[in-house]
Parts: structure tokens; sequence; C-alpha cells
């Protein structure tokens, strides 16, 4: 796996948040609508699968993968559609979407309405983790992918999902803990969680949420011949959660240098 060329990839997706590459008024867009429980993230690619504009926001409309909020998240996502297109000087048509593993017909069907309600077809509906390998290409191993609310992994054997698990546990915790901790409002205690300058101090703090998040993918892989444990989602953009995650699970562990932008990203690029 060439982690340095996944870590470019990622790091021009993000400068992609502040600014916007140009594309020509005919060229093949890629776009992917990543639904999440603490953000939703629009994504934009070019003919050769570059970022070239990405838009996000914090948005508490869908919950376990479930939308809870239908209007709230159709609102979200044309607010940041329209944002990208007003930067692009181009009409988005198509996205491809994802849901965790597992999620019926009928809550695919929600998430396809929300996209579609802000004038974009669906082209393809992936789970999170095969939107994930996108990226990573991993053959063999376990992804795990740590959002807002939950601890989700997904087991690849040949390059093929071959076993989902998803179980509460996320980021929202840590910024619950922080709040409890340090006697501020969830909102302070979200925005501490993400200061550089805070990280090393807050990790002792945290660290047996990310315990807890370990011992579930411990408790999942225990029978497993998995070698090695890949991290996505926002919550392990904490600084040194790997190591806490290695040393509980016994096996080495692979963070990108931005794993909350991998996911979004692997959906667009199956659009
Ligand atoms: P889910 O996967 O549970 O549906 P989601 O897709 O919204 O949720 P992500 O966008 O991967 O999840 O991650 C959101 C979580 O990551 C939030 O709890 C957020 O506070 C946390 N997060 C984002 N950036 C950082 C950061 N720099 N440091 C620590 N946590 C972060």
């Amino acid at each position: 796996m060439d982690f340095a060329a996944i870590d470019a990839r990622l790091a021009a997706l993000e400068a992609c948040l502040e600014t916007t590459v140009p594309v020509g008024l005919e060229e093949k867009l890629f776009v992917g609508v990543d639904l999440g429980t603490a953000y939703i993230v629009v994504v934009v690619l070019n003919s050769l699968r570059e970022p070239v504009a990405c838009a996000m926001e914090f948005a508490q409309v869908v919950r376990d993968g479930l939308v809870v909020d239908y209007t709230g998240a159709a609102r979200i996502v044309r607010g940041l559609v329209g944002q990208l297109e007003a930067r692009l000087g181009r009409k988005l048509t198509h996205a491809a979407i994802a849901v965790p593993p597992g999620t019926g017909e009928r809550d695919c069907g929600t998430h396809r309405h929300v996209v579609e309600a802000a004038g974009l077809e669906v082209t393809a509906i992936l789970d999170e983790p095969t939107a994930a390998n996108a990226v990573l290409g991993v053959e063999n191993g376990v992804i795990v992918d740590i959002g807002g609310g939950t601890t989700g992994l997904s087991v690849l054997e040949g390059g093929r999902v071959v076993y989902v698990a998803d179980e509460a546990t996320g980021g929202t915790h840590v910024t619950l803990v922080l709040a409890g901790n340090y006697r501020v409002s969830f909102e302070e205690a979200e925005t501490l969680k993400k200061r550089e300058d805070m990280q090393a101090e807050i990790l002792p703090v945290v660290r047996p949420v990310i315990q807890k998040m370990a011992s579930i993918v411990n408790s999942h892989i225990r029978n497993r011949d998995v070698s090695a444990i890949y991290l996505v989602g926002g919550t392990c953009c904490l600084k040194d959660m790997e190591k806490v995650m290695e040393r509980e699970t016994g096996r080495p562990v692979c963070k990108p240098a931005n794993p909350f932008l991998v996911t979004p990203l692997g959906i667009a690029l199956n659009c």
C-alpha cells in the first residue's frame, strides 16, 4: 500500500475545502455525498478523479446510519451542492452515496431521496467500507471506521469485505468525556478535541474511550487472521490514538494523515 500517495490525495482533497481547482465546461465530474452522524461532506473530482472542490457541514440529521431529519438533511445537501456549483461555475448532476453495511433497502431509499432532493441523480449506493477501500486498497486486514456515533469494522480478505460489525462508541462519546472532564459545553468540548495544541493533554483523558473502541475491535477479530488494522473516520484524527489501538489489539495499526476524508473520497471515486 502506497501510504504516501494516499496521504497526498487526501491532502489535495483537504485543500479543496478552501480552494477550488478550475474544471472545463464539458469535463466529466464525479461527486460523492457522505451523510454522516456528525458531518455531511460533498466531494467533487475531475475527469482524472483528482479532487477539485469539497464542502462540509456539521449536522445531526442522521443517527445510526438512518436519516432522522429528512428536511434538515435535504436542506444541508442542497446548500452544500449550491455552494460547490457556485465555486465551480458548473451544475452538478450525478452523485454516489454510501450507507453503513447492512442498511435496509428502505433506509437506502431515504438516503437516495435526500440527495435527489438536491437535484442530483444517484448513480451508485455503496457500503461505507467498500467506499473507504476504494482509497486504501486493502487486500487483507480490517478497516476500522470511527465516526461520530459508532465504531464500525470491516474485515477484508482478497480485497473483498467478508465480515462487518458496527457498535455504539464514537467521537460523540469522546466529546462527552471531555465536556465532563473540563466542565464545558458539548460544543466547547468538540472544539477542544480538535485543537492541535491540546492533543497531548486530552489523550490520557479520553484513553478509556479509545480502549473501549479497541475492545470492540478485539471482540470481532479475536478469532480471525487479521494482519493489520486500518483506521478511518473523523475520530481517528485524535493524535496518537493509533498507539492506544495498537497496544490494546496487539496488531499493527495504519492510519492515513487525514482519516476523516477517506470515506467521502472513496464515495466520489465510485460515482
Ligand atoms: P458516522 O460514521 O458515525 O455516521 P460521520 O460519518 O459523521 O459519522 P466522521 O465524519 O467520520 O463521522 O467523523 C465525525 C467525528 O469525528 C465527530 O465526532 C468529530 O468530532 C470527529 N472529528 C472530526 N475531526 C476531528 C479531529 N480533528 N480530532 C478529533 N475528532 C475529530
